[in-house]
């Protein structure tokens, strides 16, 4: 699937139309010590299992594609979640 570098959109910031540069959202690093891994170690120590159901094989092939689009006017950022899925590589173009 191919993305336009910039496109004219909505920004709620600006409450009008205005071009916004456009970027893939990527996942961040996981922080070891936020509050849900230091729950998280506390649980696992001793005796019995982990909590949490382990993961299964993945079978979903399709993803979301989630945009970062960002305002060159106020430069707030906003994401912009596809509903549609695509097995394809995303780049922009
Ligand atoms: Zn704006």
């Amino acid at each position: 699937m191919k993305v336009p570098q910039s496109m004219n959109t909505y920004c709620p910031h600006c409450r009008k139309h205005t071009e916004h540069e456009v970027s893939l959202a990527r996942k961040g690093k996981e922080r070891s010590m936020s509050l849900g891994r230091r729950k998280y170690r506390e649980i696992k120590k001793g005796y019995g299992g982990s909590p949490r159901t382990p993961k299964k094989d993945v079978y979903k092939v399709a993803k979301r594609i989630t945009l970062i689009l960002k305002c060159k006017e106020c430069n707030k950022k906003q994401q912009r979640v596809y509903e549609s899925r695509t097995k394809k590589r995303v780049e922009i173009v």
